[in-house]
């Protein structure tokens, strides 16, 4: 890739380079809620930017840079959206004046409040990392059949809740619910014991479809918007206890997290890697060709109340086995419609080392492992007060494009 200089002082290490220029909603004192693209410690105002004319050529609605969500300017299509991105580049590269001293234009990310980026009407969560769907199977299974017979054919997914995503930085509860102990004669109710996290991606789609129509899997990155980092918040306990036969209902359901800023599936483009062999061959309409999966790094902070953070988890989303062309085909391949702003989770994202587990389930093994953390104490799910930080990137021959982070603590529950 062609190596950019900006006139603007980028940190070296800035998930925000030059090269991703991710969009998001934020505010300020002075700005409602609005579009802005970040850019090293900064966020430019996009409607700033419109003002002055630059996007005169695309014909950028005002209304959808001053809005308090991104699916009206997703709506535009990737040719404008990707336009956008090309001329706040070119605004940005060294030797362009256009932009500098200019008020308005700039706002310190550290003054902005950010808000979700998108309204998710949507919200369906896979289950595509085979090292995860392996260890969730050996330890409730065994491991004779740690996989269901369905796993290496369908992307496995279940329709989750949307009302209750939440951006980075908003604590949660913890939960309260229905368990049962297994030596327990009879359910319990009360806050949640197994409190976790799953460390997963999400896709936003950039493109809705009718009732009744597929997306075929070699067209569906046109229908991919981008990416952000999820946590998949659960409640083991409640979820152990009420999954059977239906899957995840109120273990999941009381909050999932998501990062602030939509990484555009183009910026994410030179990072593609090919996936893991798939075997046995998939069915023809989940077929797909070339690199498909993207070598995202990945890890996850856990900080004590009184303590400093602690990394328990490096993972990559390079790792999964079904990728989102194929979790999209097969989504839509019922004819079931999806719209813009949609959110399609990936699933636990597990590698095979024993530190790439991106659940506490996993990584310490139902409870039999706990992990030490520098304060002295152990965990083996969360405890009120922990922070949990997910965090991404993306590197290759010092270009680096990342995902900032989705940052929760974790408050006790409701008395
Ligand atoms: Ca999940």
């Amino acid at each position: 890739m062609k190596k950019l200089e900006s006139w603007l002082d980028i940190q070296e290490n800035s998930d925000f380079s030059i090269y991703n220029l991710p969009f998001g909603i934020f505010s300020t004192k002075e700005k409602t809620a609005r579009v802005g693209v970040a850019i090293g410690d900064q966020i430019i105002d996009l409607s700033a930017v419109a003002a002055l004319k630059h996007f005169k050529k695309l014909d950028i609605p005002m209304e959808c840079l001053l809005n308090d969500s991104l699916n009206d300017f997703i709506e535009l299509g990737k040719k404008k959206t990707n336009g956008v991105r090309k001329i706040v580049q070119e605004l940005l590269l060294k030797g362009s004046r256009k932009l500098r001293n200019k008020e308005g234009v700039f706002v310190k990310q550290k003054s902005a409040k950010m808000h979700l980026p998108v309204v998710v009407k949507d919200y369906t969560d896979f289950y595509s990392s085979i090292e995860h769907a392996t260890n969730v199977g050996i330890m409730f299974r065994g491991k004779d059949n740690a996989l269901m017979p369905n796993w290496k054919h369908i992307p496995v997914g279940y329709h989750g809740r949307a009302s209750s995503i939440i951006p980075s930085g908003q604590n949660i509860v913890r939960p309260k619910g229905q368990s049962k102990a297994k030596d327990a004669t009879k359910p319990s109710f009360g806050p949640s014991k197994r409190l976790d996290m799953e460390l997963e991606m999400g896709f936003i789609v950039g493109k809705s479809t009718k009732l009744g129509n597929t997306i075929p899997a070699e067209k569906a990155n046109a229908h991919i918007f981008g990416m952000v980092l999820f946590n998949d918040w659960s409640a083991r306990d409640i979820q152990a206890w009420e999954y059977v036969p239906l899957g995840p209902f109120l273990g999941k359901s009381f909050a999932s997290s998501m990062s602030a800023w939509v990484v555009t599936l183009e910026a994410l483009e030179y990072f593609r890697v090919n996936g893991p062999k798939q075997s046995p061959a998939v069915l023809p309409y989940l077929k797909t060709k070339g690199k498909q999966n993207i070598d995202i790094k990945l890890e996850v902070g856990l900080t004590p109340p009184k303590g400093n953070e602690n990394i328990i988890c490096k993972s990559n989303y390079k790792f999964m086995y079904w990728n989102q062309a194929q979790q999209l085909a097969h989504h839509t391949v019922n004819g079931c419609n999806v719209n813009v702003g949609d959110l399609m989770a990936s699933g636990t994202i597990s590698g095979k080392s024993e530190s790439a587990y991106g659940s506490m389930l996993e990584l310490a093994w139902m409870g039999t492992k706990p992990i030490r953390l520098d304060d002295g104490t152990t965990r083996v799910f969360f405890n009120d007060g922990d922070t949990v930080t997910l965090r991404g990137h993306c590197e290759k021959d010092g270009i680096r494009v990342g995902f900032g982070e989705v940052k929760t603590k974790i408050l006790p529950a409701k008395k």
